[in-house]
């Protein structure tokens, strides 16, 4: 019925740009794509790959972040900058993101069938899937499915997500710690600067946005911005992760400021499955 849905709020999309008399190519190229976004699940277009994360202080790898890719048959991959917005848009992101969540907690399966000692999968969540009605019981009924220990499982949410609908969103997140998922804000830095839910909500771990990295060394904004990330997160007790880090010297300032984890091509770009396995229980 969702996937009729979805259709149907395409279709209408459609006419509404043909009746505007809208003709641009990117708009035109959007529906397109749009539309090849229905299929893809059905047609096993989708794949993750995952992406280290390594504590500093002993250089293991502690985690990995599974990264959506699309494999696109006549335009080859497509990032997921380009269509996880449109997914959200339509909708598509809720079927989609469960399959995200399906795939990351068979292949924790896969591994532990070939008797590897995993480590733990951070999944992403929309705003819109966060949203939705059935995502507790989507993601209860994963877990039940694949058997998977929910501790081997973090939830990463954006800030702007954590600012809507406080009581519920806070009650889902309660209910997702109950499980014990552990719960990460992505991109932080970026949303509302409104730090209150931070003292509200489970929260275990801040993701330091990869803008404020970047230019970390060279930028002493961005490195006063970091330090105080990092300072916040400490005397909160919550664990802070590094994006994007590429240079040996943005680590040495990440290790001084007391940052917890890292994660950055200086260590790998998202890998396939097959790649990541041979990195359990490794030092980078
Ligand atoms: P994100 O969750 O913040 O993921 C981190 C992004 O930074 C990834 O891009 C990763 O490849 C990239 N990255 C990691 N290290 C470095 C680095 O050292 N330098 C640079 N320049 N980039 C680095 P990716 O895979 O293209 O994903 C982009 C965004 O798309 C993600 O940002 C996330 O918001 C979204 N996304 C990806 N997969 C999913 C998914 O399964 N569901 C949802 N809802 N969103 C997803
Ligand atoms: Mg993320
Ligand atoms: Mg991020
Ligand atoms: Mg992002």
């Amino acid at each position: 019925a969702s996937a009729a849905m979805y259709q149907a709020k395409a279709q209408g999309r459609r006419s509404y740009l043909f009746f505007s008399g809208q003709t641009d190519a990117s708009s035109s190229q959007r529906l397109l794509l749009e539309n090849d976004l229905h299929r893809a699940i059905e047609r096993g277009e989708f794949v993750l790959h995952y992406q280290p994360r390594y504590e500093l202080a002993s250089g293991m790898l502690c985690a990995c972040e599974a990264l959506l890719r699309w494999q696109h048959p006549t335009r080859g991959s497509i990032s997921p900058v380009e269509f996880v917005p449109l997914a959200e848009e339509s909708g598509l992101v809720v079927p989609i993101g469960e399959w995200v969540l399906r795939e990351a907690c068979q292949q924790l399966q896969r591994w532990h069938a070939k008797g590897l000692d995993v480590c733990p999968i951070s999944v992403n969540i929309s705003a819109r899937q966060f949203r939705s009605l059935e995502l507790l019981s989507m993601i209860r009924s994963v877990l039940d499915e694949t058997g998977v220990d929910p501790r081997l499982l973090e939830v990463e949410i954006t800030e702007t997500t954590l600012m809507h609908n406080t009581e519920e969103t806070l009650s889902i997140l309660g209910q997702l710690h109950a499980l014990g998922i552990k719960i990460s804000v992505d991109d932080f830095g970026t949303g509302y600067s409104s730090l209150a839910y931070l003292k509200r909500f489970p929260v275990d771990l801040l993701k330091i946005d990869r803008s404020f990295v970047h230019d970390l060394v060279t930028d002493a904004d961005d490195a006063i911005i970091v330090s105080a990330i990092i300072g916040l997160a400490r005397s909160l007790q919550l664990r802070v992760v590094a994006e994007g880090v590429e240079t040996p010297e943005q680590v040495d300032f990440l290790k001084r400021r007391g940052c917890d984890e890292v994660q950055g091509f200086l260590f790998s770009k998202p890998l396939p499955a097959a790649q990541i396995e041979s990195l359990f229980n490794l030092r980078y």
